[in-house]
């Protein structure tokens, strides 16, 4: 997603570098570069004039003439336009003063709302809430058997209609029920089994039609919800920002989750949304499992774009990943130097990065990467994981003092992990090069031996 404005963006700012004083000309071409790069994007148009124009009159103003370098305020004033233009500050959810909180999902079928609600209660259960999925999309067959397994993949409860249970009316393909009623029973529900949050799914047309609005209102107005999410594909372009009006009209929503950012769309409906229907942004989704899913930050998805990475996300799940006690532990082995730094360590350390997700999406996270796209692509979760086979083949002993790791004993290895034993040779040359860098560096090279570092 946005590879190829950050593209155009990080050569518009190339062209500005070096310039000692910005031209009036300068402005103008500048703007219009970026105006070029958002409509390629796929951004909206009022949201293209309302952008270029808001450049346009800042790079003429004093800030940039007064600035020692041109160039970085430009960056400076497309990274603050953008965060506006993205929401501004981060919008967090809100919860009711009682409980159960009631989040309502809606949004057209396809664009994710199913997995985004088993996403949304993982999250939440994360942060110790005990949240209940209430299935309300009893039109597409199989909905409500989905959202029981992404529930049971969530580790949390699905309300659901029994089986059969024809209150209401019942269509042929799908189990039947009112759901308007369900959506009002499942809060009774909530109440009794001490949920405090419930999350309604409900259901999706391919196109927007007047019964599905009907339909969606019906079960706001059952469950007085505290937010309603809109759930939009940033796959499905400018379309995506006529959903999004027509959803505003017929239902009205608090808030906004981008789903498929993971995608090679351009990004536009993104970037328009807040600003056409004047809410905001609240998650992203970028992947299909639970864990491919985050709060929406307007500053870091800018600075994303413009190649400056992601670091506060990158530091996030880092911290969410690694164990405070495990790096403590780390921490007090490694003051005694380096040596001590084991093969099991290693993979321990390899396994800690592998839970914070695909490594090319962690790579593509630091700063300067944006340009290495290729490179990134090309880095490989499976040799992580042939580290780690290689690694586990081995004995404690060997894991322990790699240095006894001789020539039949690489073999076995290799044999034992499928692969070749030239894979081993590399792994402990790597591994031995690895320390010794390490070392040198006072312990800096892994995440989890922050501790390590400052000792
Ligand atoms: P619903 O009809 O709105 O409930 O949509 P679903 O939750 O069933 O999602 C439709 C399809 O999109 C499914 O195949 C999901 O696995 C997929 N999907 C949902 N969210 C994402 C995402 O963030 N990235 C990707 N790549 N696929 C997604």
């Amino acid at each position: 997603m946005f590879d190829t404005l950050s593209d155009r963006l990080s050569s518009v700012f190339t062209n500005l570098r070096g310039k000692g004083r910005l031209s009036d000309a300068d402005i103008d071409a500048t703007a219009r570069e970026i105006r070029i790069a958002l409509l390629e994007a796929d951004v909206a148009l009022p949201v293209v004039r309302q952008f270029t124009t808001a450049i346009k009159e800042r790079a003429r103003g004093e800030e940039v003439s007064k600035a020692l370098n041109p160039a970085q305020q430009v960056i400076k004033i497309v990274n603050d336009e953008l965060v506006e233009i993205l929401g501004g500050q981060t919008r967090r959810l809100q919860f009711a003063k009682t409980p159960p909180t009631v989040i309502m999902l809606a949004g057209l079928q396809g664009a994710g709302k199913t997995t985004l609600a088993g996403k949304l209660a993982r999250w939440l259960r994360e942060q110790g809430h005990t949240p209940v999925l209430v299935a309300c999309d009893l039109q597409r067959p199989n909905a409500v058997t989905q959202l029981q397994v992404v529930g049971e993949r969530a580790g949390v409860a699905v309300y659901a209609p029994e089986p059969g249970n024809t209150d209401g009316g019942q269509t042929s393909s799908g189990p039947g029920g009112d759901p308007v009623k369900v959506a009002r029973d499942s809060i009774e529900f909530a109440r009794r089994a001490q949920h405090d949050m419930v999350i309604v799914d409900t259901a999706g047309r391919l196109g927007i039609d007047a019964d599905m609005m009907q339909q969606a209102a019906d079960i706001r107005d059952a469950v007085q919800p505290d937010e309603v999410l809109f759930v939009v594909d940033a796959m499905v372009g400018q379309d995506a920002v006529n959903t999004a009006e027509a959803f505003g009209d017929g239902v009205g929503f608090s808030g906004v989750v981008l789903t498929k950012l993971d995608g090679d769309a351009r990004g536009g409906a993104a970037l328009s949304v807040r600003y056409v229907t004047g809410q905001p942004i609240m998650f992203a989704s970028n992947g299909e499992k639970l864990e491919d899913f985050d709060v929406f930050h307007p500053d870091r998805m800018a600075s994303r774009i413009l190649g400056m990475g992601d670091m506060l996300t990158l530091i996030e799940q880092a911290q969410q990943h690694f164990d405070e006690a495990e790096a403590e532990k780390m921490a007090a082995k490694l003051s005694g130097g380096m040596q001590n730094f084991t093969l099991e360590d290693f993979l321990d350390q390899l396994m800690a990065i592998r839970r914070m997700g695909p490594i090319g999406n962690l790579l593509g996270m630091l700063p300067g990467m944006g340009q290495m796209k290729d490179a990134i692509s090309q880095v490989d979760d499976k040799d992580l994981d042939r580290t780690a086979a290689i690694i586990r083949s081995m004995t404690p002993a060997e894991r322990e003092n790699p240095k006894m790791i001789n020539g039949s004993r690489r073999l076995r290895i290799a044999n034992g992990s499928g692969v070749r034993v030239n894979d081993v040779n590399q792994l402990v040359d790597r591994f031995f090069e690895a320390r010794k860098m390490m070392g040198q560096l006072g312990g800096m090279g892994l995440p989890g031996m922050r501790r390590a570092s400052k000792k």
